[in-house]
Order: structure tokens, then C-alpha cells, then sequence
């Protein structure tokens, strides 16, 4: 009778054992699905990056979340830091020294050999490899390392790990073709540059950063000088080439972080920040001189002269200005507004519109003196 109750106590402790770690992995699993949900919803790249950096250490209990991941085109690096994450290794880490790995990696940390993959670390036992792919294409991997040298054994079941690697492995591919498609759509196909849509999309938000920068900002309107004329007498493929090889000249002589726009046929746009007070009209004057300095060399080596006009407005950011949502708006149609005169006065020039203070004042002014809009 004895051995029969210790018997039962015995079977009875296994099942309580099972049932205890069986509700232990359900709510694993639990964790893990809901963190694989908000992956599948993640809006972009740097997200999916967070919730694996973050929450995956937290939901596993790892010491340890690196990923890797190939950056042939650079897309991937501008993504990240247009939120804010700067690549560092142990964390992401971008087209990483060695080839990518092909196949999964579990059991025992080997300093020697994985502290290249894991940020240089040595205090990890165990270490657990997957690759991201699509398809054949190799994408990056997700390192997850433990103190626990029982955490990765070799040999484990890698499921989940897959099965998290591969909607990983979706989900980045997702994020990127989206970045692309809307790259694409904010891009004009003939120049390269920005077109007009994103120009109007971040000027609200440039002239609110040049708030916080201080210093002048300007607005400078690029125009081809005749540009009909060319069209007709050379045709459309002519045309086409001359609006490549301006964008080109202009692109040129601004800076990196100036934004330019196509902002119509044979029209461009500049918005500039952190200028010094006039230095516009040197930049309009540099633009201006670099186009008309020599000819276009059109296909059939043709050389065709070309001008532009230019016309600037620019304004010292004091507080309270350039974060008025019409600020923007209006310090485009004052350039414009000098634009116009530049043509008016012969073309092939630069003309600087007066320097616009607090559009709100203006308006003030607009409705004493009945001025345009913004009191030019
Ligand atoms: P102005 O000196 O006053 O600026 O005269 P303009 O002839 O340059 O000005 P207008 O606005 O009359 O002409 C612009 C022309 O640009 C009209 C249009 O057919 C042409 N155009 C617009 N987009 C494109 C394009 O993508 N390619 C080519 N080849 N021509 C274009
Ligand atoms: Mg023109
Ligand atoms: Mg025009």
C-alpha cells in the first residue's frame, strides 16, 4: 500500500512539474506572439529594430540582442538614423566584418570566435545564430546570447527562434519596400532631386527646426530663362536634358542639408536654413553664374547656351516666426514674388525680395496698407 501512495505522490509531483512548465510556455509563447503581432505592425525599420532591442531581452530573458544587418545601398543606415538610431556594435549593426551567416548557430559562447558577432562581449555562455532571409537572400541575423550556458544548447528545437527570424526577416522587407515606394513617390523621376510634394510636405517642418537653429532663412525660385524656345526649336528630349544638366548645377552649389526641389517644369526651389544674413544672395549669384558659365552639351554635341533667373526671400529667425504654419508659405510666394521681377527686369539675374519679418505682423500691415498678403 505504501509504495503504491508514494508512488502516486511521485506521479502526482511529474504532472504538477508538466502542468507548471506547460503554463510557464504558454505564456511564453503568449509574450512571444504578441511581440511577433506588433513586429507584422510596426510602421517601419527603426520600430522593428526597438521592439527586438527592447522587448525581446525582456520576453526571453536574454542578456544579449544583436542584429545584424546587410546595407549594400545605404537604405537601411538612412532609415535608422532618420529615427534617431546610430548603428553600434553588440546592437544593430550594418553590413557587419565576415559574411553573414547562412546557416543557425546553438550552443556554447566561443569568445574567440562570436565576440565579433556580440559587441566584443565575454561574459555570455550560450548563443543562439539565425540568419534573416529572404528566400535565398541572405538579410542580417539575429544574435541572442545568455549568461546561461543551459539557455542554448546544441541540438535545440531552433522553431520559435526560425519562426521569429522569418517573420523578422518579412517584416524588414516590408518596412524597406514601403520606405522605397515612398522614396519613390517624393522623388522626381527625370533630375533625381525632391519633387514638389515633398518639398510642400517638409517645409512646415524645416522652418520649425530653423527656429530652433536660429540664424537667416531663405527661400531662393530657380527658373529657366526661355526655356519654351528650347522645347520648341530642339524638342522635347533637348528640353529634358537642359532641365538635368540646371538641377545638376544647381544641386552643386548648395549644401547637403539645403533642401531642393523640382518644383515645377523648369522651375526650382531652395529653402536654406543657418544662412548668415545676405549670404542668399551670394548663393543665388553662384547658381545664377555656374548655369550661364558655359553651355548645355546636348546628345548631338550641340551646345546649347542657357540662363536662369532667380529670386530669393529670407528672414532672421527670431523666436515666434518660422514656427507660424504660414510662415513657410509665405516665405514662398515672396521669392516667387521676386522671381517675377527678375524676369520683368531681363531674366538671367538674381533679385532679393525685402526681408520678411512675423507674417502675423504683416498681416497686420497687409489689412492697414492693403499690401499682398504677406506685405510685398
Ligand atoms: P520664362 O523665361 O519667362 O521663364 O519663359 P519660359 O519659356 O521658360 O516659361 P514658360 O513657363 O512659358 O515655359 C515653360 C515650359 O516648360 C513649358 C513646358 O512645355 C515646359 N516643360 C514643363 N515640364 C517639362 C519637362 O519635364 N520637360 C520638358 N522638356 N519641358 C517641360
Ligand atoms: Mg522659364
Ligand atoms: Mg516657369
Amino acid at each position: 500500500m505504501g509504495s503504491l501512495e508514494q508512488e502516486n505522490r511521485r506521479l502526482r509531483g511529474q504532472l504538477d512539474d508538466l502542468l507548471r512548465r506547460a503554463r510557464e510556455n504558454e505564456s511564453k509563447l503568449n509574450r512571444v506572439q504578441s511581440l511577433e503581432l506588433k513586429l507584422i505592425g510596426a510602421p517601419g525599420l527603426a520600430e522593428i529594430v526597438r521592439l527586438l532591442s527592447r522587448d525581446l531581452p525582456k520576453i526571453s530573458r536574454l542578456d544579449h540582442v544583436g542584429i545584424l544587418l546587410e546595407d549594400i545601398t545605404g537604405e537601411v543606415g538612412l532609415a535608422l538614423s532618420e529615427a534617431g538610431i546610430l548603428p553600434s556594435p553588440g546592437h544593430v549593426e550594418l553590413n557587419p566584418p565576415g559574411r553573414l551567416p547562412l546557416r543557425s548557430y546553438v550552443g556554447p559562447y566561443d569568445a574567440r570566435v562570436h565576440a565579433q558577432r556580440c559587441g566584443g562581449r565575454d561574459d555570455l555562455a550560450s548563443l543562439a545564430i539565425i540568419p534573416l532571409r529572404r528566400g535565398e537572400q541572405p538579410l542580417g541575423a539575429l544574435v541572442l546570447g545568455s549568461r546561461n550556458p543551459q539557455r542554448y544548447l546544441a541540438g535545440l528545437d531552433t522553431y520559435f527562434l526560425e519562426r521569429l527570424a522569418a517573420i523578422t526577416a518579412v517584416c524588414i522587407e516590408n518596412a524597406l519596400n514601403l520606405r522605397r515606394l515612398r522614396e519613390l513617390g517624393l522623388t522626381d523621376a527625370l533630375t533625381g532631386l525632391r519633387n514638389r510634394r515633398y518639398f510642400d510636405e517638409q517645409l512646415p517642418l524645416e522652418c520649425a527646426r530653423a527656429q530652433r537653429d536660429g540664424g537667416v532663412l531663405a527661400c531662393l525660385f530657380v527658373d529657366i530663362d526661355h526655356f519654351k524656345a528650347i522645347n520648341d526649336e530642339l524638342g522635347h528630349p533637348a528640353g529634358d536634358r537642359v532641365i538635368r544638366e540646371v538641377a545638376q548645377r544647381i544641386a552643386s552649389h548648395v549644401r547637403p542639408f539645403d533642401m531642393l526641389a523640382r518644383y515645377g517644369g523648369e522651375e526650382f526651389v531652395v529653402l536654406l536654413t543657418r544662412l548668415e544674413f545676405g549670404a542668399v544672395l551670394e548663393v543665388a549669384e553662384r547658381i545664377r553664374a555656374a548655369v550661364a558659365a558655359r553651355p548645355v552639351v546636348l546628345d548631338e554635341g550641340l551646345e546649347q547656351p542657357v540662363t536662369v533667373s532667380l529670386g530669393a526671400a529670407q528672414c532672421a529667425v527670431v523666436p515666434g516666426v518660422a514656427d507660424d504654419p504660414a510662415f513657410g508659405r509665405a516665405l514662398l510666394e515672396a521669392a516667387d514674388q521676386a522671381l517675377l521681377r527678375a524676369k520683368q527686369e531681363g531674366r538671367n539675374r538674381v533679385v532679393i525680395g525685402q526681408s520678411l519679418t512675423s507674417p502675423s505682423r504683416h498681416r497686420v500691415r497687409e489689412q492697414q496698407k492693403g499690401y499682398d498678403r504677406f506685405g510685398f
